[in-house]
Parts: C-alpha cells; sequence; structure tokens
C-alpha cells in the first residue's frame, strides 16, 4: 500500500514517510498530513478490541508509514519501544473516577508525560531511518523544562544522533532539571545557559538560520510539528475507544490542550472511523483557543505563565492541520489564511466553516483557581490526584457533559491524564495538601549524578561547543 503526504500551504506534494519523517517543518513554512486518512471498519477495530497495546500500534501506525519500512522491522520496533520504556503492562491503563467518566493515564513512560508515548517512537524511528541511509543528525532544541526531558530520553540510546538541550539555567524546576541532566550518555549533552528560556529558543532559532552550521551539523529537530509524532498519539485514543465499547458505542474525550498536537490525533482517529461524539479542549488562561471556539476568530494575546505550564502558549501550531481540512484541503486558501496571521495576529473563518468546528470540537478555559479546584474535587470525590493539566482537561470534560455537549450521558467521557501529578508537586500540594512521590523507576532522581556545562548567552560559545561535542 502507499501513502502519500503533501504540506498544508500547497508547496510540496506526493512525499514518502521516510520523506517528512527526518523534515519536520514542510519548506514552504506548512506542516505534512496524509493525502488521505486510512479507513478502519467497525470489523477492522472490533479484531483489534483487548489487543496489546503494541499491536494495535502497529496496526494503526502501518497504514500511514506504507512500504517506507519493512513491516516486520516496523513491528519489531514498535513492539520494542512499548514493551522495554513504558512501565504499565497496558501502556496506556483507563481508570474509573466517576459515572462513566474515565482517566486515560499517559503518564507511564520514562518521563512521566504523554510526549513519551509520541517521541520514544520518534527517536527509534530515525535512528532506524538514519541507519538505513548511512546518515548522522544532530538534533538541538530548547525546553522550559519538559519537552527537552522526553526528548532525551527518546534520543539516549540512539546510534546515528546527537542531541544537545539548552535549558536556562537555575530557572526549571529541580525536578525537570534533574529528569534532563541525570541521563549521563556520550551523544546527550544539557546546556544550562546563562539566561531565560526565551534566550535558548533564540540561539536554536539563530542556529537553524546558519546555512553552513545547519548543514554542516546536518540539525534536526524534534519539534510538536512532526508528523509521526500525531501519529503515534492516535493510538491510546483507539486503544481506549475501544476498552469502552466503541466501535459499538460512541466516545467523548477531554484533552488539555496548548499546540493543538494531541487533540488533534484525536480528530485523526475519527477520520479514520473512530465513533467519537465529542471532542472536548481544555485550555488554561492562555486560551486562544476557546475564543476561537466561541468567536470564529483566531487571535494572538501575550503569553501568561499558569499552574500548567506545557500549555502556556498562544499560537497552537497544529491547528493549521485541522484548518487545513476545514477548508477542504484548498491549500491556497489556507496560505492566505496564514500568511495573515502572521502579519497581523488573527484571522477569522466563515459562519460554514465554524459550525463545522463546532461539530467537531466544544472548548473551555480553565483558570489556575478552577484548576486548582478541579484537582481537589476530584481527590476528595475520588482519592485520585490529579496533575494540574489534567484537571484543565477533566474540567473542560465535566462543563461539556453538564451543558448537554456530549450527546448522551451513558457516553463514556474519557479524561486524557497528561502528567504525572509528582510532576507538578508544588500545584497539587496547593491543591490538596499532600505530596506526591514520584513513581519508583524515577524514586531516587534526587541522588543521581548530573551532568550538564553551563554556558554563557552567545551563539559562538555555543556553536563551538556543539561543534567540539558532534562526531561528524
Ligand atoms: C505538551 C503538554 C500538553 C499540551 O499538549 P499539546 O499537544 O501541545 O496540545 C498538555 N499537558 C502536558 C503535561 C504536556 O506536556
Amino acid at each position: 500500500m502507499t501513502i502519500t503526504y503533501f504540506s498544508t500551504r500547497g508547496g510540496e506534494t506526493g512525499l514518502s514517510f521516510t520523506d517528512i519523517l527526518l523534515g519536520g517543518l514542510a519548506k514552504d513554512g506548512g506542516l505534512y498530513l496524509p493525502e488521505s486518512w486510512p479507513d478502519f471498519s467497525p470489523e477492522d477495530f472490533r479484531a483489534l478490541a483487548g489487543a496489546p497495546y503494541s499491536d494495535v500500534a502497529y496496526q494503526v501506525i502501518a497504514p500511514f508509514i506504507g512500504d517506507d519500512i519493512p513491516h516486520s522491522d516496523l513491528k519489531k520496533i514498535i513492539d520494542k519501544v512499548y514493551a522495554d520504556n513504558f512501565s504499565h503492562a497496558a501502556v496506556a491503563p483507563l481508570v474509573q473516577i466517576g459515572p462513566a467518566s474515565f482517566i486515560l493515564e499517559l503518564f507511564h513512560g520514562p518521563t512521566i508525560a504523554f510526549k513519551d508515548y509520541a517521541l520514544q517512537l520518534l527517536g527509534a524511528l530515525f535512528d532506524y531511518v538514519l541507519e538505513q541511509r548511512g546518515e548522522r543528525v544532530t538534533i538541538i532544541g530548547a525546553t522550559s523544562g519538559d519537552t527537552g526531558s522526553a526528548a532525551i530520553e527518546a534520543c539516549k540510546s540512539c546510534k546515528n544522533i546527537d542531541i544537545f538541550i539548552l535549558h536556562p539555567h537555575g530557572r526549571t524546576s529541580d525536578i525537570q532539571r534533574r529528569q534532563m541532566t541525570s541521563v549521563i550518555a556520550p551523544n546527550v549533552h544539557n546546556i544550562a545557559l546563562e539566561g531565560t528560556f526565551d534566550d535558548c529558543q533564540d540561539l536554536v532559532k539563530a542556529m537553524f538560520n546558519d546555512a553552513p552550521f545547519r548543514d554542516e551539523m546536518n540539525l534536526s529537530a524534534v519539534n510538536s510539528i512532526n508528523w509521526a509524532r500525531i501519529m503515534a498519539q492516535i493510538v491510546y485514543y483507539i486503544t481506549s475507544g475501544l476498552s469502552l465499547g466503541a466501535p459499538d458505542r460512541p466516545v467523548a474525550f477531554a484533552v488539555p490542550t496548548g499546540n493543538f498536537g494531541n487533540v488533534f490525533a484525536a480528530y485523526a482517529a475519527a477520520q479514520m472511523g473512530l465513533p467519537i461524539d465529542k471532542l472536548i479542549i481544555g485550555s488554561n488562561r492562555n486560551d486562544i483557543l476557546t475564543r476561537f471556539f466561541d468567536s470564529g476568530e483566531m487571535k494572538t494575546g501575550s503569553v501568561e505563565p499558569s499552574l500548567s505550564p506545557s500549555m502556556d502558549i498562544q499560537i497552537s501550531s497544529n491547528f493549521e492541520r485541522y484548518l487545513c481540512d476545514l477548508l477542504g484541503r484548498d491549500t491556497d486558501a489556507l496560505k492566505t489564511l496564514m500568511e495573515k496571521f502572521k502579519e497581523t495576529g488573527a484571522f477569522d473563518v466563515g459562519e460554514n466553516i465554524m459550525a463545522q468546528a463546532c461539530n467537531d470540537f466544544t472548548a473551555y478555559k480553565c483558570d489556575d483557581e478552577k484548576t486548582l479546584a478541579m484537582m481537589r474535587e476530584c481527590y476528595e470525590a475520588t482519592g485520585y490526584s490529579i496533575d494540574p493539566h489534567t484537571a484543565v482537561g477533566l474540567y473542560a470534560g465535566w462543563k461539556a457533559r453538564e451543558e448537554g455537549a456530549i450527546s448522551d450521558l451513558s457516553i463514556p467521557l474519557i479524561a486524557l491524564a497528561c502528567a504525572h501529578p509528582a510532576k507538578f508537586p508544588d500545584a497539587v500540594q496547593k491543591a490538596i495538601g499532600t505530596h506526591p512521590a514520584l513513581p519508583a523507576h524515577l524514586s531516587d532522581l534526587e541522588s543521581r549524578d548530573e551532568k550538564y556545562d553551563v554556558l554563557e548567552n552567545n551563539l559562538q560559545t555555543i556553536q563551538t561547543y556543539i561543534k567540539e561535542r558532534a562526531p561528524k
């Protein structure tokens, strides 16, 4: 079977999976999408119900890869990733917290947040394709805390990848820093920058814009716009949906959202045939998406810090993928809107398009106060403690049910737990008065050796550091 990919802005078409895997962002600034969605019949889904996570993952992912990777190799890669690196036998287990209310735990990977589910596979796929091509890449990235550790964990055992992650020195939490700096491997390099997160990001951008350096180092990124991350995230929507009766009854998902990556994977699952009654978006005080679904206008604002920092974002990059579908894949129309957005910080869409968008999604904002209240309410009602991101999603899910946005009370609501509460101990302490314990595989984190270098905020210094350490 062949599958091809195109750029949402129309500049590239007919690409294969491995073409888009290493590239990430399309050359015209767009994002890659498959030209058509793989189609699963109810029988196909029924045949997967109850199967191990990695078997479902293989069936869901193989159609997106086509013949680019031999199927037996792909199966081995997927089996290894989800068997070796996740600490729960179900990989993404469900926990019931109320009548027809469930939590999908996505924190059983190495860094106890959902990004592991995609990044672990992405690292393995990168390494496989690089090996085939006899190539090597240098991954660079900036982190305010969370994505850095997930990327490092994904790349630490890769033979053909060197990874350099910049974090702002002294400005990440202890847990966040240790999750990165305690990974001691010859291809992992932690740079503690004397500066802010924005300084880290600016340096990374400057290195990508320095063409000779970019080419010499074969720079690459594993950021959230990579299609393979979305693809890997589709899997847990399908496993959880099947566990609760799909395809023979619909389910609803509540997803805390920043960059729109995770919830776009849910939309993709629906396009593939999973019966989803409603996709519910939760945003924190940085509510660009909620405002869009209320008003039909997408308009950026300034980013404000919140209790759910992984969603402190004012541009939801992956929304472009959904918008492309909403516009009937009219890439010219999409390009015009995105150019307008870049110039003016805003765009709006017409009534017909909004009607479709509001049919697919419903969105609620949950500020810090409501987040703490939700964490407390969930704990008091069930004894189950949730992290602040999970609380934002759950708040939106319960609000949607209360307001009748889910068509039937018997439809299972699945709220995604995107991080383990121990990843955000201060917020948990504030909400419920207890300090959450780290899971077993991280319990000795505080006493592990750390390795990182403190460097000054200077492009030349960083580039020299990378050149000296990345083998060519
Ligand atoms: C990244 C992240 C999110 C937001 O996910 P998007 O795919 O960017 O919408 C939510 N919660 C946690 C814990 C995260 O790490």
